[in-house]
């Protein structure tokens, strides 16, 4: 079973290669206190393909990270699985879990914190190649080494390997944590907010660098960014992300096109010049989509509803669920049973009530 089909779509756009990683109805909870409990993610469900990019894309704190580290096995999803190369990933068997570590790797946005500056590059490498190839001479170490360099364009290799992380900019950093996941030859790389910690001027290169590991080495990529632009000129597919819930996704061009969802449309305004997107990543942009949302998770009905222009009483009571508005396509939002008419009313005559391409979120 795929991901996407309990809403029937079909996702081209990222289904370059085979299906690495499925995420299946995910859900994370988080305790706040004796009597609240915050909705980091909820039935969060999409498919990662080897050689395609999945965006995730939303402002702070609408649950991206919590996404990844479910995935990353680094928190326990409260409900839904994870399923690996179509198998479900078991934390609790320890050899599968080992090996699942190293086919899915975890790249983070802060590239100041992920390197430990009393080691040297060569040290931040060597660990993960052992961990994964076992043993290794000394000339076969360093020629793995000097690849990895390569590979993310660090070069001379041995003048950078010798390093240590005060000696590296923000850019130079990020590269490393990618080489040192890359050095477990992973199939599945999950890049947090990889670039918006580094300067503008060296964004556009360092997803480039991605792009061209991704085509190398057919990865299944998840890209999180709160910049949508950046989400179109690298993505494959889009899944917009509010309050813990996938609002809008589709393929990268056409979603940012013809946003679907009133939230959708908001990031792609508020992104400088949509079709100038070499100019918006070395230059910045996006600004509107960093702070963090009023309302949110604890907003009753569709959680969106508060900074909604269109929305109506419908929205304050009750939640929107996805619909397929079309092949590619899905959104949730009450305003697209009346964009959409045809394809509801096409269900309800076939007898399916108005739930039908719905999945109740
Ligand atoms: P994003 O990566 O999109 O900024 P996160 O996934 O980090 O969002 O966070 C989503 C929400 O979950 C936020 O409200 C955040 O405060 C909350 N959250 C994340 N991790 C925890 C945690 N360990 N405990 C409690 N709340 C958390
Ligand atoms: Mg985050």
């Amino acid at each position: 079973m795929s991901a996407t089909e309990p809403l029937g779509l079909e996702s081209p756009a990222a289904r370059r290669g085979p299906l690495a990683m499925e995420a299946v109805e995910l859900t994370k909870l988080y305790r706040l206190g004796r009597r609240s409990v915050l909705k980091a993610a909820s039935s969060v469900s999409f498919g990662l393909y080897r050689g395609a990019v999945v965006a995730l894309v939303g402002e702070s704190g609408s649950g991206k990270s919590t996404v990844a580290k479910l995935l990353a096995g680094q928190e326990r999803p409260t409900s839904g699985k994870i399923l690996l190369d179509g198998k479900p990933v078991e934390v609790s068997r320890r050899h599968a879990f080992r090996r699942f570590k190293s086919t899915v790797q975890y790249v983070f946005q802060d590239p100041f914190a992920s390197l430990n500056p009393v080691h040297t590059v060569r040290y931040h490498l060597s660990r993960p190649v052992r961990l994964h190839r076992g043993r290794l001479g000394r000339a076969e170490m360093d020629s793995v080494l000097t690849g990895l360099m390569e590979q993310v364009r660090l070069t001379p290799a041995q003048q950078f390997l010798a390093k240590y992380p005060h000696e590296l900019s923000g850019g130079q950093r990020q590269r490393v944590a990618v080489a040192r996941a890359l050095a477990a030859e992973p199939s599945v790389l999950l890049a947090d907010e990889p670039v918006s910690m580094l300067d503008v001027s060296i964004r556009l290169e360092m997803l480039n660098v991605l792009d061209a590991l991704r085509a190398r080495f057919s990865l299944a990529l998840l890209y999180i960014t709160h910049d949508i632009a950046s989400a179109r000129y690298f993505a494959d597919e889009v899944l917009v992300m509010y309050a813990g819930e996938i609002v809008e996704r589709g393929p990268a061009e056409e979603l940012t096109q013809q946003p679907a969802h009133p939230y959708t449309q908001l990031l792609v305004s508020s992104a400088p010049d949509p079709d100038d997107l070499g100019s918006v990543l070395r230059h910045g942009g996006g600004s509107a989509l960093r702070q963090a949302g009023e309302g949110g998770a604890g907003v009753g009905g569709c959680h969106f509803h508060p900074r909604c222009p269109f929305a109506v009483e419908r929205c304050r009571t009750q939640a929107p669920p996805l619909v397929r508005i079309d092949r590619t396509r899905a959104a949730a939002c009450w305003r697209l049973e009346v964009t959409a008419p045809t394809l509801l009313a096409g269900a309800r005559a076939r007898g399916e009530g108005g739930n039908a391409d719905v999945v109740e979120m």
